[in-house]
């Protein structure tokens, strides 16, 4: 069958969905799938045929500025959406594709799907966060309503526009977020999402899609790994990683630390200008985190969503340093099931004292219980079923498709 996957130019968002791509493209299926150019070699890697966005791209850049507030990134997605309609519902008359996969904010491609009639699946890499009672607080909510009134205007005039465009049924749902289906593959487990009731039967919680083959490789230095000192892994993801001052703190802070430390940096870092290296320190651009994870005894992560699953699948405690709220979400909710250690949650989020962070990465190291519950976790993970479910579910979708 031929699959269509509409993405946005996120690593979070694309990381979990090329091992199931390249699970689809081995059972046969035909997928194409359209992002920015910036993806292409991985996107190619998984089997899959790369196609561009028409320019001017939907860029990661762009993305990435927007994603410390959530109403900022719907506001740049109506205007995505607006403008990658005309073009995208021509593109998939044209392709006649069975079925589109599309990824939870990528609004455009459930726009088109919706208004074709075509069989999709929605892509959630994220928590279902709609309707998540008792872990966001007061002070989040007013951070959060801080962000939506400036937003405001903007956001319903685009929908708006929409609307007189193609219609009501531009929006089928209420929410933009998530966008979904019919059927809806989220890449955690049950176990581990927190309660609401907006999920219904339409959500399958397949654990994280982890093939290590289909993400992008890095050179490592593992013959600098020393043995029998516990290592430590230290990351903010690929969005919020320019941040040389938490780096320099975390020097500081375990410099005289018996542990070894790996940091990935970012890619925009200039680790040169971060000054002298620690010697118990491997600082990277980018790591083989996958590869890396098995080997770690504790992950200092800022709780993004992929990171938060890739910890607790291979059983690592984590201390989340989250840089915004819906990794906030993530770090309590790792919290609440034992495996992880939270610090710098209050909003603007992210400021941690060094102190906190070396109580709190020795409690994860000294305390089992924290990667006993990492463990529990990664067994519900591993349990999930993985992109093969997802890959599963897709099939299923289609084959229902053509019997009605
Ligand atoms: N990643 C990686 N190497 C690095 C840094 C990040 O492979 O050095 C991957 C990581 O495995 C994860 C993704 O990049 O799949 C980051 O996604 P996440 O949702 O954790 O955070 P985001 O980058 O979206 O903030």
């Amino acid at each position: 069958m031929k699959i269509i996957f509409l993405n946005v130019p996120g690593h979070g968002h694309v990381n979990p969905t090329l091992a199931l791509v390249s699970e689809l493209n081995r059972r046969g299926h035909h997928v194409i799938y359209y992002n920015n150019t910036e993806f292409e070699p991985q996107i190619t890697k998984s089997g899959a045929e790369f196609r561009p966005y028409p320019d001017p791209q939907p860029t990661a850049a762009a993305l990435a500025e927007k994603a410390s507030s959530l109403p900022q990134v719907s506001v740049w997605v109506l205007g995505q959406s607006q403008r990658l309609l005309p073009w995208l519902l021509e593109e998939l008359q044209q392709e006649h594709p069975d079925l589109i996969v599309f990824d939870s904010i990528c609004l455009w491609g459930m726009q088109a799907a919706h208004l074709l009639e075509l069989p999709s699946v929605a892509s959630i890499t994220t928590f279902v966060s709609e309707g998540v009672k008792g872990i966001i607080n007061l002070r989040d909510g007013l951070a959060l309503v801080g962000q939506a009134l400036p937003a405001l205007p903007a956001l319903i005039s685009q929908r708006r526009q929409l609307v007189h465009t193609y219609g009501p049924a531009v929006f089928p749902h209420s929410q933009i977020f998530p966008a979904i289906s019919d059927t809806n593959i989220v890449y955690t487990s049950r176990e581990f999402q927190p309660e609401t009731d907006f999920i219904d039967d339409t959500f399958h919680f397949v654990g994280p899609s982890i093939n290590t083959k289909t993400r992008e490789t890095a050179d490592f230095p593992w013959h600098l790994l020393q043995d029998g000192r516990p290592l430590i892994y230290l990351s903010l993801g690929t969005i919020y990683h320019n941040k040389a001052e938490f780096y320099r703190m975390a020097f500081k802070t375990f410099a005289d630390h018996p542990g070894q430390f790996v940091l990935s940096a970012g890619r925009l870092t200039d680790i040169a200008a971060l000054g002298p290296v620690p010697d118990n320190f491997i600082v990277r651009n980018f790591v083989p985190q996958l590869e890396l994870l098995p080997r770690v005894d504790a992950f200092i992560t800022h709780g993004g969503m992929n990171s938060v699953n890739e910890g607790l699948y291979y059983g690592v405690p984590l201390v989340v340093v989250p840089q915004q709220m819906e990794q906030t979400l993530n770090a309590r909710q790792a919290a609440k099931v034992g495996a992880a250690i939270v610090v710098g949650d209050r909003p603007p989020y992210g400021r941690t004292q060094p102190h906190e962070l070396r109580q709190a990465l020795t409690q994860v190291l000294a305390e089992s219980a924290y990667r006993q519950a990492a463990e529990a976790i990664g067994r519900s993970f591993r349990q999930a079923g993985g992109y093969q479910r997802a890959a599963d579910l897709i099939e299923a979708v289609s084959a229902h498709s053509r019997i009605s």
